[in-house]
Protein backbone atom coordinates (compact mmCIF):
# COMPACT_ATOMS: atom_id res chain seq x y z
CA UNK A 1 0.00 0.00 0.00
CA UNK A 2 1.43 3.82 -0.21
CA UNK A 3 -0.06 7.40 0.48
CA UNK A 4 -2.23 7.53 2.93
CA UNK A 5 -2.91 3.64 3.18
CA UNK A 6 -1.03 1.47 4.57
CA UNK A 7 -0.62 -2.12 5.67
CA UNK A 8 -1.06 -2.12 9.46
CA UNK A 9 -1.79 1.13 11.50
CA UNK A 10 -0.91 0.74 15.71
CA UNK A 11 -2.30 3.67 18.04
CA UNK A 12 0.35 4.13 20.86
CA UNK A 13 3.97 4.20 20.59
CA UNK A 14 4.65 2.72 23.97
CA UNK A 15 6.52 -0.61 24.52
CA UNK A 16 3.41 -2.27 23.24
CA UNK A 17 3.10 -0.89 19.78
CA UNK A 18 6.77 0.06 19.42
CA UNK A 19 7.50 -3.80 19.96
CA UNK A 20 4.63 -5.07 17.69
CA UNK A 21 6.20 -2.72 14.83
CA UNK A 22 9.68 -4.46 15.83
CA UNK A 23 8.29 -7.98 15.22
CA UNK A 24 6.06 -7.59 12.73
CA UNK A 25 8.53 -5.87 10.27
CA UNK A 26 10.81 -8.76 11.28
CA UNK A 27 8.80 -11.24 9.83
CA UNK A 28 7.91 -9.12 6.35
CA UNK A 29 4.94 -6.82 7.01
CA UNK A 30 6.90 -3.51 6.90
CA UNK A 31 4.18 -1.09 5.83
CA UNK A 32 3.63 -0.14 9.13
CA UNK A 33 2.13 3.21 10.32
CA UNK A 34 2.73 4.00 14.40
CA UNK A 35 0.48 7.34 15.20
CA UNK A 36 1.20 8.39 19.19
CA UNK A 37 -0.33 11.70 20.43
CA UNK A 38 2.17 12.77 22.31
CA UNK A 39 4.94 14.53 20.73
CA UNK A 40 7.60 11.71 22.09
CA UNK A 41 6.85 7.80 22.04
CA UNK A 42 7.06 5.92 25.75
CA UNK A 43 5.80 9.20 26.96
CA UNK A 44 3.13 7.62 29.55
CA UNK A 45 3.67 4.13 31.15
CA UNK A 46 6.60 2.93 29.08
CA UNK A 47 8.78 5.83 29.71
CA UNK A 48 7.48 5.73 33.42
CA UNK A 49 8.44 1.70 33.95
CA UNK A 50 10.64 0.99 37.24
CA UNK A 51 12.79 -0.98 34.44
CA UNK A 52 12.22 -4.24 36.86
CA UNK A 53 12.59 -7.49 35.09
CA UNK A 54 9.88 -9.75 37.20
CA UNK A 55 9.64 -13.35 35.22
CA UNK A 56 6.16 -13.85 37.66
CA UNK A 57 2.39 -13.62 37.65
CA UNK A 58 -0.07 -15.01 39.44
CA UNK A 59 -1.98 -15.17 36.43
CA UNK A 60 -0.97 -18.35 34.12
CA UNK A 61 -1.13 -16.85 30.72
CA UNK A 62 0.59 -13.08 31.75
CA UNK A 63 3.09 -15.88 33.56
CA UNK A 64 3.85 -17.65 30.10
CA UNK A 65 4.23 -13.99 28.16
CA UNK A 66 6.43 -13.05 30.71
CA UNK A 67 8.60 -16.09 30.38
CA UNK A 68 8.67 -15.64 26.32
CA UNK A 69 9.81 -12.34 27.11
CA UNK A 70 12.37 -12.88 29.09
CA UNK A 71 14.34 -15.17 26.83
CA UNK A 72 14.18 -12.25 24.24
CA UNK A 73 15.83 -9.67 26.72
CA UNK A 74 18.25 -12.19 28.02
CA UNK A 75 19.69 -13.28 24.64
CA UNK A 76 18.64 -10.88 21.84
CA UNK A 77 19.17 -11.55 18.40
CA UNK A 78 22.97 -10.90 17.56
CA UNK A 79 23.42 -7.25 16.34
CA UNK A 80 19.98 -6.05 17.61
CA UNK A 81 21.02 -3.44 20.86
CA UNK A 82 24.26 -1.88 21.36
CA UNK A 83 24.28 -2.94 24.79
CA UNK A 84 22.90 -5.65 26.56
CA UNK A 85 19.14 -5.10 27.67
CA UNK A 86 18.81 -6.81 31.01
CA UNK A 87 21.74 -6.58 33.79
CA UNK A 88 20.76 -9.90 35.87
CA UNK A 89 21.31 -8.33 39.13
CA UNK A 90 18.58 -10.84 40.11
CA UNK A 91 15.23 -9.50 41.44
CA UNK A 92 13.94 -10.53 44.98
CA UNK A 93 9.97 -10.59 46.03
CA UNK A 94 8.98 -10.50 49.58
CA UNK A 95 5.66 -12.06 50.89
CA UNK A 96 3.58 -12.92 53.59
CA UNK A 97 -0.23 -14.06 54.22
CA UNK A 98 -1.93 -16.04 51.44
CA UNK A 99 0.23 -14.76 48.63
CA UNK A 100 3.03 -16.30 50.42
CA UNK A 101 0.96 -19.51 50.37
CA UNK A 102 0.17 -19.40 47.19
CA UNK A 103 3.79 -19.00 45.81
CA UNK A 104 4.87 -22.09 47.68
CA UNK A 105 1.97 -23.73 45.99
CA UNK A 106 2.52 -22.87 42.75
CA UNK A 107 6.52 -22.77 42.68
CA UNK A 108 7.14 -25.86 40.97
CA UNK A 109 4.60 -25.29 38.37
CA UNK A 110 6.00 -21.73 38.07
CA UNK A 111 9.39 -23.18 37.36
CA UNK A 112 8.17 -26.37 34.78
CA UNK A 113 6.77 -23.20 32.96
CA UNK A 114 10.24 -21.66 32.58
CA UNK A 115 11.43 -19.61 35.92
CA UNK A 116 14.01 -20.18 37.41
CA UNK A 117 13.34 -19.61 41.30
CA UNK A 118 14.51 -20.10 45.34
CA UNK A 119 11.87 -19.98 47.51
CA UNK A 120 13.90 -18.21 50.82
CA UNK A 121 13.42 -17.68 54.50
CA UNK A 122 13.39 -14.91 55.46
CA UNK A 123 16.57 -15.20 57.52
CA UNK A 124 18.13 -16.54 54.01
CA UNK A 125 16.79 -12.92 52.10
CA UNK A 126 18.21 -10.99 55.23
CA UNK A 127 21.47 -12.95 54.71
CA UNK A 128 21.29 -11.53 51.31
CA UNK A 129 19.77 -7.70 52.21
CA UNK A 130 21.12 -6.99 55.65
CA UNK A 131 18.29 -3.89 55.85
CA UNK A 132 15.17 -6.10 55.59
CA UNK A 133 13.75 -6.61 58.97
CA UNK A 134 12.48 -10.44 59.00
CA UNK A 135 9.31 -9.81 61.28
CA UNK A 136 7.55 -7.74 57.85
CA UNK A 137 7.21 -10.99 55.97
CA UNK A 138 7.06 -14.72 55.92
CA UNK A 139 9.19 -16.14 52.81
CA UNK A 140 10.76 -14.56 49.70
CA UNK A 141 11.24 -15.14 46.17
CA UNK A 142 14.51 -14.75 44.42
CA UNK A 143 14.66 -14.38 40.83
CA UNK A 144 18.53 -14.98 40.01
CA UNK A 145 17.83 -14.45 36.70
CA UNK A 146 15.65 -11.27 36.44
CA UNK A 147 16.99 -7.71 37.00
CA UNK A 148 17.31 -4.09 35.84
CA UNK A 149 15.88 -3.78 32.13
CA UNK A 150 17.68 -0.94 29.98
CA UNK A 151 14.44 0.39 28.80
CA UNK A 152 15.63 2.98 26.74
CA UNK A 153 18.14 0.38 25.22
CA UNK A 154 15.17 -1.97 23.98
CA UNK A 155 13.04 0.78 22.72
CA UNK A 156 15.99 2.37 20.30
CA UNK A 157 16.82 -0.87 19.47
CA UNK A 158 13.08 -1.67 18.68
CA UNK A 159 13.29 1.51 16.43
CA UNK A 160 15.91 1.21 15.34
CA UNK A 161 15.51 -1.83 13.15
CA UNK A 162 11.61 -1.57 12.63
CA UNK A 163 12.46 1.78 10.81
CA UNK A 164 15.42 0.22 8.52
CA UNK A 165 12.76 -1.99 7.33
CA UNK A 166 9.78 0.46 7.31
CA UNK A 167 8.08 1.39 9.74
CA UNK A 168 7.31 5.06 10.40
CA UNK A 169 6.41 6.62 13.49
CA UNK A 170 4.53 9.61 13.39
CA UNK A 171 3.87 11.78 16.86
CA UNK A 172 1.63 14.92 17.84
CA UNK A 173 -1.21 12.49 15.88
CA UNK A 174 -4.10 11.25 18.14
CA UNK A 175 -6.81 9.01 16.98
CA UNK A 176 -9.77 10.76 17.70
CA UNK A 177 -11.98 8.90 14.63
CA UNK A 178 -12.28 4.40 13.79
CA UNK A 179 -13.77 4.46 10.29
CA UNK A 180 -15.43 1.15 10.36
CA UNK A 181 -17.18 -1.11 7.50
CA UNK A 182 -18.50 -3.85 6.96
CA UNK A 183 -17.97 -4.31 10.74
CA UNK A 184 -14.11 -4.33 10.08
CA UNK A 185 -11.87 -0.94 11.08
CA UNK A 186 -10.41 0.25 7.65
CA UNK A 187 -8.97 3.61 8.59
CA UNK A 188 -8.44 6.07 11.46
CA UNK A 189 -9.08 10.11 11.47
CA UNK A 190 -6.73 12.76 13.10
CA UNK A 191 -6.31 16.20 12.79
CA UNK A 192 -3.25 15.71 10.70
CA UNK A 193 -5.18 13.50 8.09
CA UNK A 194 -6.98 10.59 7.39
CA UNK A 195 -5.38 7.33 6.96
CA UNK A 196 -6.02 3.83 5.62
CA UNK A 197 -4.63 0.37 6.55
CA UNK A 198 -5.69 -3.22 6.14
CA UNK A 199 -5.31 -3.80 9.81
CA UNK A 200 -5.61 -1.26 12.56
CA UNK A 201 -3.88 -2.41 16.52
CA UNK A 202 -5.24 -0.62 19.39
CA UNK A 203 -1.76 -0.35 21.75
CA UNK A 204 -3.24 2.84 23.40
CA UNK A 205 -2.30 1.39 27.03
CA UNK A 206 -4.34 2.76 29.64
CA UNK A 207 -6.13 4.67 26.93
CA UNK A 208 -7.27 1.45 25.06
CA UNK A 209 -10.92 1.47 25.75
CA UNK A 210 -11.40 4.68 24.20
CA UNK A 211 -10.21 3.36 20.27
CA UNK A 212 -12.04 0.09 21.85
CA UNK A 213 -15.58 2.57 21.79
CA UNK A 214 -14.60 4.40 18.65
CA UNK A 215 -14.67 0.99 16.56
CA UNK A 216 -17.69 -0.30 18.52
CA UNK A 217 -15.72 -3.25 19.57
CA UNK A 218 -18.11 -4.88 21.88
CA UNK A 219 -15.17 -6.63 24.28
CA UNK A 220 -13.54 -3.70 25.56
CA UNK A 221 -17.01 -1.87 26.23
CA UNK A 222 -18.43 -4.57 28.18
CA UNK A 223 -15.47 -4.50 30.30
CA UNK A 224 -15.57 -1.01 31.10
CA UNK A 225 -12.63 -0.46 31.98
CA UNK A 226 -9.70 1.46 31.03
CA UNK A 227 -7.07 -1.51 30.56
CA UNK A 228 -5.78 -0.39 34.20
CA UNK A 229 -5.46 -2.98 36.57
CA UNK A 230 -4.37 -2.30 40.00
CA UNK A 231 -3.28 -5.11 42.97
CA UNK A 232 -4.80 -3.50 46.18
CA UNK A 233 -3.53 -3.03 48.97
CA UNK A 234 -4.43 -6.69 51.08
CA UNK A 235 -4.02 -8.09 54.32
CA UNK A 236 -4.97 -11.23 55.97
CA UNK A 237 -6.11 -10.98 59.43
CA UNK A 238 -7.49 -14.36 60.74
CA UNK A 239 -8.86 -15.86 57.71
CA UNK A 240 -10.37 -12.03 57.07
CA UNK A 241 -9.08 -10.32 53.89
CA UNK A 242 -9.00 -6.46 54.77
CA UNK A 243 -9.46 -4.86 51.62
CA UNK A 244 -8.27 -1.31 51.95
CA UNK A 245 -7.87 1.17 49.14
CA UNK A 246 -9.34 3.98 50.02
CA UNK A 247 -5.98 6.05 49.31
CA UNK A 248 -5.23 4.95 45.72
CA UNK A 249 -4.51 8.02 43.74
CA UNK A 250 -7.70 8.14 41.88
CA UNK A 251 -11.35 9.39 41.84
CA UNK A 252 -14.20 7.30 40.34
CA UNK A 253 -16.18 3.70 40.04
CA UNK A 254 -13.42 0.85 40.49
CA UNK A 255 -14.52 -2.64 40.24
CA UNK A 256 -12.93 -5.34 42.60
CA UNK A 257 -12.96 -9.28 42.13
CA UNK A 258 -11.05 -11.60 44.86
CA UNK A 259 -9.32 -14.85 42.87
CA UNK A 260 -8.72 -18.03 44.80
CA UNK A 261 -5.96 -20.06 42.73
CA UNK A 262 -7.15 -23.31 42.14
CA UNK A 263 -5.85 -26.90 42.22
CA UNK A 264 -4.86 -26.63 38.81
CA UNK A 265 -3.07 -22.98 39.22
CA UNK A 266 -5.77 -21.46 37.07
CA UNK A 267 -7.27 -18.20 39.14
CA UNK A 268 -11.23 -18.89 39.76
CA UNK A 269 -13.25 -15.62 40.75
CA UNK A 270 -14.90 -16.14 44.21
CA UNK A 271 -15.94 -12.63 44.93
CA UNK A 272 -16.68 -9.31 42.89
CA UNK A 273 -18.37 -5.85 44.14
CA UNK A 274 -18.15 -2.37 42.57
CA UNK A 275 -17.37 0.75 44.79
CA UNK A 276 -16.00 4.23 44.49
CA UNK A 277 -12.72 4.72 45.41
CA UNK A 278 -13.43 7.02 48.01
CA UNK A 279 -15.58 4.70 50.27
CA UNK A 280 -14.29 0.99 49.32
CA UNK A 281 -13.06 -0.12 52.65
CA UNK A 282 -14.50 -4.28 52.94
CA UNK A 283 -13.78 -6.44 54.80
CA UNK A 284 -14.33 -10.16 53.09
CA UNK A 285 -13.91 -13.51 54.52
CA UNK A 286 -12.62 -15.39 52.27
CA UNK A 287 -10.26 -18.72 52.01
CA UNK A 288 -7.11 -17.86 51.44
CA UNK A 289 -4.88 -18.27 49.30
CA UNK A 290 -6.49 -14.88 47.57
CA UNK A 291 -5.12 -12.30 45.22
CA UNK A 292 -7.22 -9.00 45.00
CA UNK A 293 -7.59 -7.55 41.91
CA UNK A 294 -8.56 -3.87 41.29
CA UNK A 295 -9.75 -2.85 37.52
CA UNK A 296 -10.20 1.13 37.56
CA UNK A 297 -13.05 1.96 35.27
CA UNK A 298 -13.46 4.42 32.42
CA UNK A 299 -15.54 7.04 34.99
CA UNK A 300 -12.30 7.33 36.72
CA UNK A 301 -10.56 10.77 36.74
CA UNK A 302 -7.03 11.51 37.94
CA UNK A 303 -7.68 13.97 41.04
C1 LIG B 1 5.12 3.66 37.70
C2 LIG B 1 5.17 2.40 36.86
C3 LIG B 1 6.16 1.46 37.11
C4 LIG B 1 6.21 0.30 36.33
N1 LIG B 1 7.21 -0.62 36.55
C5 LIG B 1 7.33 -1.71 35.76
C6 LIG B 1 8.42 -2.62 35.92
O1 LIG B 1 9.29 -2.44 36.76
N2 LIG B 1 8.48 -3.71 35.11
C7 LIG B 1 7.51 -3.93 34.13
O2 LIG B 1 7.61 -4.94 33.41
N3 LIG B 1 6.47 -3.09 33.96
C8 LIG B 1 6.37 -1.99 34.74
N4 LIG B 1 5.32 -1.11 34.57
C9 LIG B 1 4.31 -1.44 33.55
C10 LIG B 1 4.79 -1.08 32.15
O3 LIG B 1 5.43 0.17 32.17
C11 LIG B 1 3.57 -1.05 31.22
O4 LIG B 1 2.91 -2.30 31.27
C12 LIG B 1 3.94 -0.79 29.79
O5 LIG B 1 4.81 0.32 29.66
C13 LIG B 1 2.66 -0.54 28.99
O6 LIG B 1 3.03 -0.20 27.68
P1 LIG B 1 1.92 0.23 26.65
O7 LIG B 1 2.63 0.43 25.34
O8 LIG B 1 0.79 -0.73 26.70
O9 LIG B 1 1.33 1.62 27.23
P2 LIG B 1 1.93 3.11 27.19
O10 LIG B 1 3.39 3.17 27.42
O11 LIG B 1 1.07 3.93 28.08
O12 LIG B 1 1.68 3.52 25.67
C14 LIG B 1 0.40 3.81 25.14
C15 LIG B 1 0.58 4.98 24.21
O13 LIG B 1 -0.63 5.19 23.48
C16 LIG B 1 -0.77 6.58 23.27
N5 LIG B 1 -2.17 6.85 22.92
C17 LIG B 1 -3.24 6.65 23.71
N6 LIG B 1 -4.38 6.98 23.05
C18 LIG B 1 -3.99 7.41 21.82
C19 LIG B 1 -4.71 7.89 20.69
N7 LIG B 1 -6.04 7.99 20.67
N8 LIG B 1 -4.01 8.25 19.58
C20 LIG B 1 -2.64 8.16 19.55
N9 LIG B 1 -1.91 7.70 20.63
C21 LIG B 1 -2.59 7.33 21.73
C22 LIG B 1 -0.34 7.19 24.59
O14 LIG B 1 0.00 8.56 24.45
C23 LIG B 1 0.84 6.30 24.95
O15 LIG B 1 2.07 6.85 24.51
C24 LIG B 1 5.25 0.08 35.30
C25 LIG B 1 4.26 1.04 35.06
C26 LIG B 1 4.24 2.19 35.82
C27 LIG B 1 3.19 3.23 35.50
Amino acid sequence: MGGDSHDVIIIGAGVAGISLSYFLTERGVTDILILERESQPAYHATGRSAAVLVELDTIPALHQLKVRSAGFFRDPPSGFSEYPLLQQSGALLLFGGPMWDMLRQAAQSLGEMGTRLELLSPAEAVARVPVLSEEHFEGAVLLPEDGQMDVHQLLQSYTHHARKRGAVQQLNTEVEAIRVENGRSVGVETRAGAFRARWIVNAAGAWAGKPGDMAGCAGINQAGTEAAILVGNLRCEEKDLQLSIERMPWQGDVQWEIFRLDSRHDLECVRSGRASVEEIRLTESVEAPCVLLVRLHKTLTPP
